[in-house]
């Protein structure tokens, strides 16, 4: 069996760690390849989309290449936080469109009559300062150090083109969405300042 690399990241201590372990152990009973793409998707399936899901990847087999576009799908569009953005907005009856790919950071939601758009952040992705879920791992530091902060930069040259292009930006943090009544609050408060201007 190939050795697993788990980086000493909170949320790989307890249940995220035990479910990864039980989707490897079910692989190898069905005779399965035990490629990591395959326990890397089947850990992704026992615990959803979530980032630290990347931390769990066999080193050595898995290619450069193959392991970015991993990372880009987890990454990916269609999280739970941002469905549940989605269904709140729709809920309170807003319209909106979804990942704009000729907008600057093909925003997550556009909402063109409000001329507003919301970005529904991983804290860990974009860097949420000051976050629990978004501490450096201490393994490859210096590599997730970069990225994130790479990532950061993104964020807000894109905030800065999409504000010159007339677009006002709500972002939610995942850590944010606890509380449905409060991110309501929020999202009216928004859009309706936003109503107000034009
Ligand atoms: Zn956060």
């Amino acid at each position: 069996m190939p050795t697993f690399m788990a980086v000493s990241y909170p949320a790989l201590r307890g249940s995220f760690f035990a479910k990864a372990q039980r989707a490897r152990k079910k692989l190898k009973t069905q005779g399965k390849p035990s490629t990591v793409c395959a326990l890397f998707f089947s850990a992704q399936k026992a615990v959803g989309n979530r980032p630290e899901v990347d931390y769990f990847y066999h080193m050595d087999k898995i290619s450069r290449e193959t392991r970015s576009r991993n990372m880009a799908n987890i990454k990916g569009k269609n999280t739970k936080p941002e469905k549940l953005v989605r269904s709140v907005l729709h809920g309170m009856g807003f319209r909106f469109r979804l990942h704009v790919k000729k907008l600057p950071g093909s925003p997550d939601i556009v909402l063109p009559r409000y001329k507003s758009l919301i970005f529904v952040h991983g804290c860990f992705w974009h860097g949420h300062e000051g976050c629990k879920r978004a501490t450096i791992p201490t393994t490859r530091a210096d590599f997730w150090r970069t990225k994130i902060s790479s990532n950061k930069e993104r964020d807000a040259q894109n905030l800065a083109d999409l504000a010159k292009l007339g677009y006002r930006c709500l972002i939610i943090w995942q850590c944010e969405m606890k509380d449905t009544a409060i991110l309501k609050q929020r999202l009216s408060t928004f859009l309706h300042d936003t109503a107000s201007l034009s």
